[in-house]
């Protein structure tokens, strides 16, 4: 199967090919927690999530900066972006403004202005991987926008203490497959930046150089998870439930009450 802008997200491409987010979906990050049951449902069109309003500022600033159609596209496809005075709901406004904060600054421009959204597969662990680029430069550096909480302030993460953003949500992942794919591709080994804003009422912005030493720490920890997931996906090993996300909540079956201590034993 051959990728373009059409077929990226479909559920053959999705069965064909591993992405970034499916892999997250079934082993997870720190940030989130994998569910190979969610995940599975996930590719077989039985579940999906709605974004939330805060998810929706991302998308919109993401459309904004992919410019030709999709930012037009992305308005029709929202109407309820709009109040019924016509004016912007609050979200997009601060999504306008963060627009705004990054036109601002010539170095994030720049960094934004490479091919956008730029398909490419390659073979990494023995299967198929898709990625899609929001800004690429050949020759030169890979670069994804983030629109974050917060570029600073660092995540607790139990039994491995505080993370910053980028390893707590599993962008140095994203960094380490595209860096490889690329590769594939071209024979050339980019650096990978994240081009970050942040949704704070004054919004910061920064451009992260995500170094080589954390791409080959997250490529270390695919390695880790690969296997299992290779398998649950090709239907060889049964997914197993987390019970905490809201696919497990919604499927879940009661056969017999529960001890009192089992009821945070998650937690
Ligand atoms: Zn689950």
């Amino acid at each position: 199967m051959k990728l373009n802008p059409d077929n990226y997200y479909t559920e053959a491409a999705n069965y064909e090919y591993m992405s970034v987010s499916q892999y997250k979906d079934f082993a997870g990050s720190y940030g989130r927690r994998g569910c190979e049951a969610r995940a599975m449902a996930n590719l077989r069109g039985e579940w999906s999530e709605a974004p939330s309003l805060a998810m929706m500022v991302g998308s919109y600033v993401d459309a904004y900066f992919e410019s030709g159609t999709s930012f037009g596209t992305f308005q029709t496809s929202h109407p309820d972006m709009f109040r019924q005075d016509g004016g912007l709901r609050a979200p997009y406004e601060r999504a306008n403004e963060i627009i705004r904060r990054i036109e601002r600054d010539d170095f994030m421009m720049q960094c934004l202005s490479g091919e956008k959204q730029v398909i490419m597969t390659g073979e990494v662990f023995g299967i198929p991987w898709k990625i899609k680029m929001d800004s690429y430069h050949p020759g030169k550096v890979i670069v994804d926008l983030k629109v974050v909480e917060s570029i600073r302030k660092l995540k607790w993460v139990k039994d491995i203490g505080y993370l910053d953003f980028i390893r707590y949500w599993g962008y140095d992942v994203q960094g380490a497959i595209y860096q490889e794919v690329v590769y594939q591709n071209t024979g050339k080994k980019l650096p990978f930046y994240i081009a970050a804003a942040t949704k704070e009422p004054v919004p910061e912005i920064q451009v992260i150089h995500v170094q080589d030493i954390f791409l080959r720490q997250a490529m270390a920890s695919v390695a880790y998870n690969i296997n299992r997931v290779k398998e649950v996906k090709s239907g060889k090993e049964p997914p197993g439930r987390c019970e905490i996300c809201g696919y497990c909540l919604d499927t879940r079956v009661l056969h017999c009450p529960v001890g009192l201590l089992d009821i945070t034993s998650e937690v």
